[in-house]
């Protein structure tokens, strides 16, 4: 069983120590849509289903994660490592997403009992949009609508994260990510814009 349910952000986040991050499994806490399991090449679009993320320790660490995210402990257990670790930045699902309507009230009171963090994530849950819509009014958690080439309008009144290709990024002032987030100067966790990615 791992023993931290937090790791330190990857390579575009910086590793540094200012972003930390947690995960869950992909495809059994989302919602894939049809670009998220298609191919391109030998892999999957979806990046949590390609490279480092399909080695199966991850795999597993992400399944235990999902586990120990069910226990009455979690909420507590997160808050102690958030404040021992002292982020500046946090990552919810790099991989996976919100699973139940219990679980985002979980991350609610975490994100609340860590007011100096800023927390930010994607969703592809818009069966949970009520809820998620609580956690994005808090004022440090951005919750972004993912939005790909089968969903390509925004439907739960949140700020969206496109593909570049999307027709509503060029009608909208949406931001580019730079793939790399501290010359990026962390912009997307401080500001509540709309933002687009091109696929590599
Ligand atoms: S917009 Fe900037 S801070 Fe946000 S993910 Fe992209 S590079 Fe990182």
């Amino acid at each position: 069983m791992v023993r931290e349910l937090i790791v330190k952000g990857n390579t575009k986040m910086g590793k540094d120590g200012k972003v930390w991050a947690f995960n869950l499994p992909a495809i059994i806490t989302c919602t894939p849509t049809k670009w998220c399991l298609a191919k391109k090449g030998k892999e999957q679009n979806c990046y949590a289903l390609k490279g480092n993320y399909k080695f199966p320790k991850v795999q597993k660490s992400y399944r235990e994660r999902l586990e120990l995210s069910k226990k009455d402990d979690f909420v507590e257990r997160m808050i102690h490592e958030i404040d021992k670790r002292n982020p500046t930045y946090f990552r919810f699902h790099s991989s996976g997403d919100f699973y139940s309507e219990e679980y985002v009230k979980k991350v609610i009171e975490i994100a609340e009992n860590s007011p100096d963090v800023l927390f930010r994530t994607t969703t592809r849950r818009r069966d949970l949009t009520k809820i998620i819509q609580e956690l994005n009014s808090l004022p440090n958690f951005i919750v972004r609508e993912s939005l790909d080439t089968e969903r390509t309008t925004p439907k739960m009144n949140l700020p969206f994260a496109a593909l570049s290709q999307l027709d509503i990024v060029s009608k909208s002032n949406s931001y580019e990510c730079k793939n790399d987030c501290p010359k990026c100067g962390y912009y997307c966790w401080g500001n509540s814009v709309d933002m687009h990615f091109i696929e590599h």
